[in-house]
């Protein structure tokens, strides 16, 4: 019993000097000053930088269960390149912006389409990928346009462009639409045959179907010269961090000009369909 009761009496002396250390030297206070406070010059000892959690070739959970992928790979190098430390927190895309619109977080790499109404609220790097937006289906459905979409539901992603798209479609084609939180939860409930159709960015949906991920086909891809064809960029709120996203854009620039932006690229997008299923 007595034994026990100093067991405990350690461990609660332990936690609490872990949590000490935690909020003495790390990230945790340093991210909550920069984030109420961004126009401090001191700029916090380690970011909190937040992710969506499925959303291959950018960011998806690895055979090792580690977060790999495009935007993985350049936040990774960019901070080496231009020496800070960051957390990187999964937390789905619709969340993601949200807590570096509320100051939890210090910056949003998602895949983030740079867009006139989301300059309002955030500042953006430089662009670093070009993406348009899709429609795809269930292959062996018979569904070959957006006109067959008539008196069916469609699954789009919460937050999203390709949701934007949706709606502005739906009159138009006579469908309804559910919103989904994630990328693959909203491709299951096509490819379970609940949903006639999804609406995703054009090469994260060709990726899924390329890798053989998810038996979906496309029918529609917005114009590359439309509205709906803009390039992904870092995203910080706006007015706050603005320190982290000149490293941002310095560190971008030096893996343009040393190749490892282009290997990262290359890496996800010219791999063939061998690397997943
Ligand atoms: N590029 C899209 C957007 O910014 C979707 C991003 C995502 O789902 N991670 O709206």
């Amino acid at each position: 019993m007595k034994l026990r009761q100093i067991g405990a009496a350690l461990g609660g002396m332990l936690l609490a000097a872990s949590l000490v250390a935690c909020g003495g030297s790390q990230g945790g206070n340093a991210t909550a000053s920069s984030g109420s406070n961004g126009t401090d010059s001191a700029a916090p000892a380690k970011y909190k930088i937040e992710t969506d959690v499925a959303f291959a070739p950018f960011e998806f959970l690895g055979t090792s269960n580690q977060y790999e992928g495009i935007d993985i790979e350049l936040l990774s190098a960019i901070a080496k390149d231009q020496g800070f430390e960051y957390d990187l927190d999964a937390v789905g895309f619709d969340a993601a912006l949200q807590n570096v619109q509320s100051g939890q977080a210090d910056a949003v790499i998602a895949g983030m389409s740079i867009t006139n109404e989301r300059k309002e609220v955030f500042d953006f790097s430089e662009p670093y990928f070009d993406s348009t937006v899709c429609a795809a289906v269930k292959s062996d459905s018979g569904i070959k346009s957006l006109d067959d979409l008539k008196g069916k539901n469609v699954a789009t992603k919460t937050g999203t462009m390709s949701a934007k798209w949706a709606e502005s479609l739906k009159d138009k084609y006579g469908f309804t639409t559910t919103e989904f939180k994630d990328s693959d939860i909203m491709y299951q409930d096509v490819t379970s045959g609940n949903s006639a159709a999804c609406f995703e960015d054009t090469p994260v949906m060709k990726y899924a179907i390329s890798t053989g991920s998810v038996d979906l086909a496309v029918i529609e891809e917005a114009d590359a010269q439309s509205e709906w064809a803009t390039p992904y960029g870092f995203a910080v709120k706006k007015g706050q961090n603005a320190e982290l996203l000149k490293k941002f854009n310095d560190g971008l620039a030096n893996i343009k000009k040393n190749g490892t932006f282009d290997e990262i690229v290359n890496k996800y997008t010219k791999a063939d369909a061998s690397t997943s299923k």
